[in-house]
């Protein structure tokens, strides 16, 4: 047994310090960002933002709404094939990442999406743990299945294996293991990382060898997402943030108010939750345990008033820190560490 004595830190542990700027306005700054993919080359400019792939959030809705705003969805891996060859050979389909497991049949299906006419230029290649070494062949075996897609693959969250999946295939490393929303791997098995140190170190060990990252989990408000461009992340995936919205796929909860029916809330709950794997696999196996859970989210509308939000604040935050691109805000970044107390103070 060994125990690591450096201080690792999640969103909630600091701020942003302000810096002198020659910034007059937000309407000054360029949230975009502009990436040449390692393997592949290809070129993609946008809001570097992605909905995650979750039966809730990973719709065709969501990357179509996203999409006006420069921005992308992650399908979730449960649409057919038909919707998605549909959806791949129309005109959104830059605004969306093809999800898929590392089984066969994930294999299969995404080879039955080619063969109706539909080439997804993105992919998202997602477990939960990273670490395997049958993770890493899949990752080649997918560079290999398709040598022009960008390939986004995770979750780690250690520099180490980010190097392993850049130098395998992958030209986007998603980085998060336990800071989910409706995630519970961090009590139901005691393991996971600090996400904002997760992504200051995976980013670096990335960077290097001319890979991306993609924060993936933890984000509650706009001011974590911009701490996680802050920390070095080149996108940012939000799972909880864009749940509740007339774009994703979930039950709405409604209430009589004043003789009228209206909606309160959405249901949003993890891919490995007992929701998810009763409605996909049947039921939780024997062997495995749950490690999500279910909750209702508040109802709230169309999403485009959630990404103005969004987008609001990072700008917001640009001006705060004198950054006029959002590729400068990693080099003018201070983190202040903030004490716990804070944080009780702040309503944490
Ligand atoms: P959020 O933005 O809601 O905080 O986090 C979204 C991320 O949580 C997803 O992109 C995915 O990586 C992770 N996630 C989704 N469902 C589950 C789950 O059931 N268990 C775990 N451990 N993580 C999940």
């Amino acid at each position: 047994m060994r125990i690591e004595g450096d201080v690792k830190l999640d969103f909630k542990d600091v701020l942003i310090r302000p810096k002198r700027s020659t910034l007059a306005s937000r309407n000054e700054v360029d949230c975009t960002r502009a990436f040449r993919f390692l393997h592949t080359g290809r070129e993609w400019t946008g809001f570097p933002l992605v909905a995650a792939n979750m039966d809730v959030t990973g719709t065709f809705a969501m990357a179509r709404a996203l999409g006006r705003f420069g921005a992308t969805a992650a399908l979730h891996k449960h649409h057919d094939v038909g919707a998605l060859a549909e959806f791949f050979r129309g005109p959104d389909a830059r605004h969306a990442f093809y999800s898929l497991g590392i089984g066969e049949a994930d294999r299969a299906k995404l080879a039955a999406v080619k063969a109706n006419g539909a080439a997804p230029v993105a992919i998202c290649l997602d477990v939960a743990n990273g670490y395997t070494e049958a993770f890493l062949d899949a990752v080649k075996r997918t560079r290999d299945d398709n040598p022009d897609a960008a390939i986004m693959a995770g979750n780690v969250v250690t520099g180490d294996m980010t190097e392993a999946l850049v130098l395998a295939g992958a030209d986007v490393v998603k980085i998060g293991i336990g800071p989910g929303s409706v995630c519970t791997t961090r009590k139901v098995t005691g393991v996971g990382y600090p996400q904002l140190s997760a992504i200051v170190e995976c980013a670096d060990a990335a960077h290097g060898l001319k890979g991306l990252v993609c924060a993936d989990g933890g984000c509650t408000v706009p001011g974590d997402v911009a701490k996680a461009y802050g920390a070095g992340a080149d996108f940012v995936m939000l799972g909880g943030m864009l749940a509740g919205h007339d774009e994703c796929d979930g039950e709405i909860r409604w209430e009589e108010r004043d003789g009228e029916k209206v909606a309160v809330g959405m249901v949003f709950y993890g891919m490995s939750s007992d929701v998810a794997m009763r409605k996909h696999s049947g039921g939780v196996a024997a062997y495995r345990a749950s490690e999500g859970k279910s909750v209702v989210t508040p109802y709230r509308g169309p999403v485009e008033g959630t990404m103005q939000e969004i987008m609001g604040g990072v700008r917001s935050m640009m001006t705060y820190i004198g950054a006029t691109k959002l590729k400068e805000v990693p080099k003018r970044t201070t983190f202040v560490r903030v004490s716990s107390q804070l944080n009780t103070v702040f309503g944490d």
